[in-house]
């Protein structure tokens, strides 16, 4: 980078200094040019008067060695001429200044000579007796003039070169090194310095950055060790049911159970392989609200047809649970994946039966507004206690273990309800008084 700021400013100097250097050059051989031309035509007048007085005998008397005199009768005919022999000089009237000096009085003119080497001034005045007289100078070209200053030239652009290196290598440091300098883990201790006033603003990116990086980070360490947590969690969760499913086959295997004992340890193995089920199906279902590949299903969904399917697939085990289920509401729109809405509706339903008393009852009802739909699951259960109903929304935490485990409770159906919910940004509330019941209630923004 420092090489591309030092070639800009090495060039932007080299420019200015050449184009300045030209411009000067220009303009001073226009001025000096002007400040010959009004000398030459006061001379003129001067010379013109000195002729009006003493005719001829002022001309010869006169030293002439920068300057050219001519004399012209009214004719054009040339009556006298500094540097030459006026019979045989040509007619002089057609000369731009002497015509202009015989019909207005006095006239200038400039010619080049062939070789465009130099400029010829003429200035000429009308006397009284009508003749006119003209004296002219010599100037060299601006080119001839530039040739001749040739050496000095080359010296000046030399120097500014020179000059242009050291400004740009100089710039290129102070502008290199305050950036280099720069630490970005700590880049806010530069605001406010004087050597870091143009750099306010990549120093305020980069402190907001870096916190954005910070964020970044912490988020993906808690995620990581969430992730480990539930690795942990899921070995032991699936080696409880298996070992026990291995014990009582070891127990039947070795003859260690009675005839009459085998019906009831075929039937214990066979509830632990469905909690096996159940867990891994959980497991499967966290595992994809993880990885969100449930965004891409948005269909229009009627979360009563769904509770009503749900509360119809759990009719039989509240029955054998003696709990009452009813449904009430009607139709509410929201839109997401069916199987999704599903599996909240469900796990709500299958909690409030499971953690009910005989006797009890579930009430599950869907409204809807302008703005919401809402699903409320309540219960006359056991209640969940005050400083547990933030916690039983987690992985694996269950308020009672061993009643979980008996009524066949993986610790995963809440997590499922949040994690679900949160897709669809829902929001989740419970009320709950242990000994008289719980209302779950997730409101879905249409
Ligand atoms: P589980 O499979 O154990 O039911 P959940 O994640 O569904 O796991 O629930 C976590 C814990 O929250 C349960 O173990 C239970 O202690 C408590 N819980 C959930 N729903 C209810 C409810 N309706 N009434 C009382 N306790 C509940």
């Amino acid at each position: 980078m420092s090489s591309k700021i030092f070639r800009a400013i090495f060039v932007v100097a080299t420019v200015v200094f050449l184009s300045s250097l030209v411009m000067i050059l220009g303009m001073s051989y226009e001025y000096f040019t002007q400040v010959e031309q009004k000398r030459l035509d006061s001379e003129t007048a001067l010379a013109a008067q000195g002729v009006a007085c003493n005719g001829r005998a002022f001309l010869e008397g006169l030293e002439t060695e920068d300057f050219r005199i001519t004399w012209i009768a009214s004719d054009g005919q040339v009556l006298y001429d500094s540097n030459a022999d006026s019979s045989h000089m040509e007619n002089h009237m057609a000369r731009e200044e002497v015509r202009e000096a015989f019909e207005t009085g006095r006239g200038e003119s400039i010619r080049y000579s062939s070789t465009l080497s130099q400029k010829q001034f003429y200035a000429a005045r009308r006397l009284t007796d009508g003749s006119v007289l003209r004296v002219s100078i010599e100037q060299l070209a601006v080119w001839t003039l530039l040739a001749g200053l040739a050496q000095p030239i080359f010296f000046i652009v030399l120097l500014s070169l020179v000059l242009s290196f050291a400004l740009a290598s100089r710039l290129t440091n102070r502008i290199v090194k305050p950036i280099n300098r720069i630490d970005p883990d700590n880049p806010i201790q530069y605001l406010g310095r004087e050597e870091y006033r143009e750099l306010e603003p990549l120093l305020r990116r980069i402190t907001h950055q870096q916190a954005e990086l910070k964020r970044d980070q912490a988020e993906i360490e808690k995620t990581s060790l969430i992730r480990q947590e539930f690795t942990a969690n899921v070995s032991h969760e699936l080696k409880t049911p298996l070992h026990a499913i291995s014990g009582y086959a070891e127990l039947i295997e070795t003859g260690m159970v009675r005839e009459q004992d085998i019906r009831p340890f075929a039937g214990k193995i066979r509830m632990e392989s469905a909690r096996l089920t159940r867990l891994v199906e959980d497991i499967i279902e966290l595992t994809r609200l993880d990885s969100r590949s449930v965004d891409t299903v948005d269909e229009c969904c009627d979360l009563y047809r769904i509770a009503e399917n749900a509360v119809g697939s759990l009719e039989s085990y509240a029955a054998s649970a003696q709990t009452e289920l009813t449904l009430e509401g009607k139709s509410a729109f929201v839109r997401g994946d069916p199987q999704l809405l599903h599996s909240i509706v469900y796990n709500l339903c299958d909690n409030a039966v499971k953690y009910n008393r005989p006797g009890g009852s579930v009430l599950v009802r869907v409204t809807e507004d302008a703005y919401y739909a809402t699903l409320t699951v309540s219960d006359t259960g056991i209640g969940i206690p005050k400083e547990c109903q933030e916690r039983v929304f987690e992985r694996f935490y269950r308020v009672d273990k061993s009643r979980s485990k008996d009524v066949g409770g993986t610790g995963l159906g809440l997590s499922i309800v949040k994690h679900a919910a949160a897709l669809y940004l829902a929001r989740i509330a419970l009320e709950s008084t242990p000994g008289e019941g719980s209302t779950f209630t997730v409101t879905f923004p249409k």
